[in-house]
């Protein structure tokens, strides 16, 4: 295993890993690669998450690949669905005999003398360390842990008697049928279990501190649908996903640019799905501007419908203690429950949790800054899959993706080997991720920033990214190459290799 070396190491085999594969087959096939994942499965998130009704809040055509069209009836679509697109798509670019399974990737070091990557994994089946060699690595390894989704503390639970679940670690033998539930949260995995629950439950109450922004969206998309009766699939799915691209980019521009307008049309549509004298305001009228967290989606306005034939409620409270028989709430009220979802959110974790050296000095995350949201600053042959946080995560991975093999193929034409982002020359930095919402705050500080100026500064825009990464210059102020030997960025504070001491 010590003399394994690929070209290309892909770290995670799930949406955004074998999408990348896939790239290299199509615009460079002379490459070697291998995929590290952690798990024993194609799918990442799609293959995790088994949770009662789980399922896309975008929209297929924009969160499937731009190279394979989607094809199932529904355009928000359910998980099986699309870990069964992810693995069709994976078996059509021979993707899976590339794929070492149950490796997890613990640590890279880059040394410049050769310009390689060295990368320890270690097998999750029986702890051996296993190292590899590689010239480019490519970490697809999702925003959050695996191993752990993220519970507050839950004041009392030691007293309760019923069963308490994350939806992260959903248990194959819980039977909701006619139970009394409670879901804590408000986010999308809230939005989603609870009308899935509601189906068979005896009731299910969504207890949330605050409110979220609920969409109403048609599961089935009517231009596809019509578009498909017509066009073979190849040609009706771009102008689908043009489309959704661009409602979005509206919906996101107009929500920054007239805030107060879009909160009054999500407020009046959501009114219009509830009973009449609903208190929409105080369930479904957040405090923030629409798109300062992710706008949440119910398929065909499913939420509503459950809170409508009253099998769901929606309560907004704190809890004040949990009892052996449900949660007392700030104001007094019982909420009895047999089941309790802490629909809480993720732990954010980036690169997952791999740590990186250059020339035999560590990479302080935080203080890299991220060059076209895909590479890191002093970081040579190195990119990462982070979507957008406004639209489908798909979207910029398959820019991403095919960005890097732009960069291998100029690497090539150029006799060169090395790729360095360098950092910006003024010293602003901001966030790397701009949302508010707490799984994103309670990580900030541990992920790399970006800058003020393009080519450092992510513009979440879709379409302007296409221009950027699939049509743009691949030389610019923010990027230098180089040949193996020499020194990546020249005034990075770390000892100068070989060559330059010469
Ligand atoms: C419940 C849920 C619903 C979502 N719905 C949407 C949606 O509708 N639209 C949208 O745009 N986004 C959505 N997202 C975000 C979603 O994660 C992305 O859309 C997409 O699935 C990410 O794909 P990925 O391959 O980048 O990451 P993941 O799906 O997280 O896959 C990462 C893979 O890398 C592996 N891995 C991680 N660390 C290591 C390591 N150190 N070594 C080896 N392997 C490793 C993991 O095991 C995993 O298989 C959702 C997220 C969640 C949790």
């Amino acid at each position: 295993m010590a003399s394994d070396h690929v070209d290309v190491l892909i770290i995670g085999a799930g949406l955004s890993g074998i999408g990348a594969a896939c790239h290299l087959r199509r615009d460079c096939p002379d490459k070697t690669y291998a995929v590290l994942e952690a798990r024993d499965a194609i799918g990442g998130t799609w293959d995790l998450f088994r949770y009662p009704g789980i399922r896309s809040d975008s929209d297929m055509f924009t969160l499937g690949y731009s190279f394979k069209p989607w094809t199932a009836p529904k355009a928000i679509a359910d998980g099986t669905t699309i870990r069964e697109y992810v693995r069709e798509t994976a078996r059509e670019y021979d993707v899976p005999r590339h794929i070492r399974f149950r490796h997890r990737v613990l640590r890279a070091e880059w040394d410049s003398d050769t310009a390689r990557w060295t990368v320890h994994a270690q097998r999750t089946d029986t702890a051996e360390i296993v190292v590899l060699t590689c010239s480019f690595l490519f970490a697809c390894a999702g925003y959050y842990r695996y191993d752990e989704g993220y519970t507050p503390p839950l004041p009392g639970v030691e007293a309760y008697a019923g069963r308490l679940v994350h939806p992260q670690h959903w248990p194959d033998d819980l039977d909701h049928t006619g139970k009394r539930v409670v879901v804590i949260g408000s986010g999308a995995t809230a939005v989603t279990v609870v009308p899935a629950m509601a189906q068979r439950a005896a009731h299910v109450t969504m207890l949330q501190r605050s409110p979220t922004y609920v969409l109403a969206l048609p599961a089935r998309d009517p231009l596809a649908d019509a578009l498909r009766r017509w066009l073979p699939a190849k040609a009706a799915y771009p102008v689908v996903r043009w489309k959704n691209v661009l409602l979005s980019t509206v919906n996101f521009q107009l929500s920054r640019r007239a805030p107060g307008l879009v909160k009054r049309v999500l407020r009046r549509a959501a009114r219009g799905r509830l009973p009449v004298g609903y208190d929409v305001d105080r369930h479904f009228s957040p405090r923030y501007d629409p798109w300062d967290q992710r706008l949440c989606v119910a398929p065909d306005g499913d939420l509503f419908t459950a809170v409508r034939d009253g099998t769901a409620s929606v309560v907004t409270d704190t809890i004040d203690t949990f009892t052996a028989t449900g949660v007392r709430l700030a104001s007094g009220a019982q909420l009895p429950a047999d089941i309790v979802v802490t629909a809480t959110g993720l732990n954010l974790l980036a690169l997952g949790g791999l740590t990186l050296r250059v020339d035999g000095v560590d990479v302080d995350l935080p203080n890299t800054v991220a060059y076209k949201g895909m590479m890191l600053s002093g970081v040579p042959n190195f990119a990462l899959t982070l979507g957008y946080t406004n639209a489908s995560w798909t979207l910029k991975a398959d820019l991403v993706a095919g960005y890097v093999c732009r960069l291998l193929r100029h690497l090539d034409r150029t006799g060169q080997q090395v790729v360095t982002p360098l950092p910006p020359p003024d010293a602003e930095r901001v966030p790397l991720i701009d949302l508010r919402s707490g799984y994103v705050l309670r990580a900030v500080d541990t992920l790399p920033k970006q800058g003020a100026t393009t080519p450092w500064r992510l513009h979440q825009n879709y379409a302007r990214d296409v221009l950027l990464m699939r049509h743009g210059r691949l030389t610019d102020e923010g990027v230098r190459f180089s040949r193996a030997g020499e020194m990546p960025v020249p005034d990075r504070t770390r000892p100068p290799v070989a060559s330059e001491r010469r």
